[in-house]
């Protein structure tokens, strides 16, 4: 699929003039679109709801902007919980999918009504104890083991990813163990979730899951006369990052999961079922771009480029090796007659946002759009080389430019050290 910024050189012209390179920007327009389609794509299920992974794009104004669309929240820390708790969500809106969980978070996701979803079978009693009760509402993460693979191909299987090798999750066993406790213990609404593999660039894969959870709902009704209220699904919906990969078609993976609900529960007297999802990158990547200024050039034995954002604002190259697209502004159009390195400015070889890269002919001050950085873009950002958290923007429906976030400033930087420069 062509790439082609939200932004054109001539708005970032004027936007760099109030808000100095680098910057991640966030498209309104596009974010809210996406939304409504995927609501539309599930809205022959009564009680779907997106809850949209924080821990992908942790910033108020994004979350209020899916709030409106009709989102909630997922929160795996503290500060996720807080953050949707002071953005106005409450109770059923949030959800709670953490791992290795510190008992005074499970305290305060049950004080603000969020949906505990535990990862491991000794989390029940971790839970009574840290809450003082098991809550009402509780959920469970299923993990199925072994490989997960979508049908057969040419190729053979092909491979999703390996659950196995998670850490996340409760057994078969231990689930149905769980639900029977739950039941013991008074609970009244009970969940499942399952998250089997990342960034999947397949209409396949959410049907593919839904028909193990579904199988699996029956049987623990079955077995231990548990009904499940709610089925989420989680994230791992992908988006294209480079320009030979198609986009899913959410409506088909909607339709697709559909198909199996149809199927597998309604048969079973389990057509009331709520589903949900928890995605993150879906929801937001694409409508992100990260804004840099060309400062360097360098000729030895490969050609680079230096930039004024590093590995600190956007980690991906560096810790996957992920292709993030790039787009000359202005030069859109241009013969891609160069070949480039791009990188930043950590003292590290890997902090490299290109490698051999085709781009047209950079100079300097040119402003390079880095795209699909509105999920696990600006959040995994760190402070390496006491290298700066950038700013976050936001372009508005009708154009303007609002800023959702300050850059970091050296004061912010050293506040830790605020009272320790005298220690020793
Ligand atoms: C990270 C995460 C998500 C979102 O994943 P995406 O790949 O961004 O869709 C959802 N649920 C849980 C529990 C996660 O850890």
């Amino acid at each position: 699929m062509e790439k082609k910024p939200f932004v054109t050189k001539e708005q970032i012209e004027e936007i760099v003039k109030t808000h100095p390179t680098p910057f991640h920007i966030y498209d309104e327009k596009g974010i809210r679109e996406n939304a409504r389609k995927l609501k539309e794509a599930f809205s022959w299920n009564k009680g779907f709801k997106e809850y949209f992974a924080v821990k992908a794009t942790p910033n108020p104004s994004i979350l209020k902007i899916l709030k409106e669309e009709g989102c909630g929240t997922d929160c795996s820390s503290m500060a996720e919980l807080v953050m949707s708790d002071r953005a106005g969500f409450h109770g059923n809106e949030i959800m709670f999918s953490s791992n290795d969980t510190p008992d005074e978070e499970f305290a305060y996701a049950y004080k603000i009504g969020a949906t505990i979803n535990i990862d491991d079978i000794t989390h029940i009693p971790f839970v009574k104890k840290a809450c003082g009760c098991i809550p009402k509402r509780m959920s469970c993460r299923y993990n199925p083991g072994g490989v997960f693979t979508l049908g057969e191909s040419k190729e053979g299987f092909q491979v999703m990813d390996n659950p196995g090798d998670a850490k996340y999750g409760l057994t078969k066993d231990q689930l149905m163990e769980a639900y029977s406790t739950f039941k013991a213990e008074g609970v009244e609404e009970f969940g499942m979730h399952a998250f089997l593999a990342s960034n999947t660039i397949s209409n396949d894969y959410y049907p593919a899951l839904a028909k193990i959870l579904f199988s699996l709902a029956v049987e623990i009704k079955e077995k231990t006369g548990v009904k499940l209220s709610f089925i989420n699904l989680s994230g791992g919906v992908g988006v294209p990052y480079s320009p030979d990969k198609e986009p899913n078609d959410i409506m088909k993976i909607g339709e697709g999961v559909r198909k199996v609900y149809e199927d597998v529960l309604v048969p079973a007297g389990m057509g009331d079922v709520e589903i949900y999802t928890e995605l993150g990158r879906f929801m937001l990547a694409p409508f992100g771009h990260l804004v840099t200024k060309a400062i360097h050039e360098k000729h030895t034995y490969k050609e680079y480029i230096g930039v004024d954002a590093c590995a600190a604002n956007l980690m991906r190259p560096a810790m996957y090796g992920a292709y993030h697209h790039i787009t000359v502004l202005g030069k859109e159009n241009a013969p891609l007659d160069h070949v480039y390195d791009v990188t930043g400015s950590l003292c590290e070889n890997n902090d490299k946002f290109a490698i051999d890269r085709k781009l047209p002919e950079i100079e300097m001050g040119d402003y390079l759009v880095i795209h699909d950085t509105g999920a696990h873009g600006f959040a995994m950002g760190y402070n390496y080389n006491g290298r700066l958290w950038s700013a976050e923007l936001l372009l508005r429906e009708n154009g303007d430019v609002t800023e959702i976030r300050r850059a970091e400033t050296i004061d912010d930087y050293f506040a830790t050290l605020d009272g320790y420069w005298d220690v020793i």
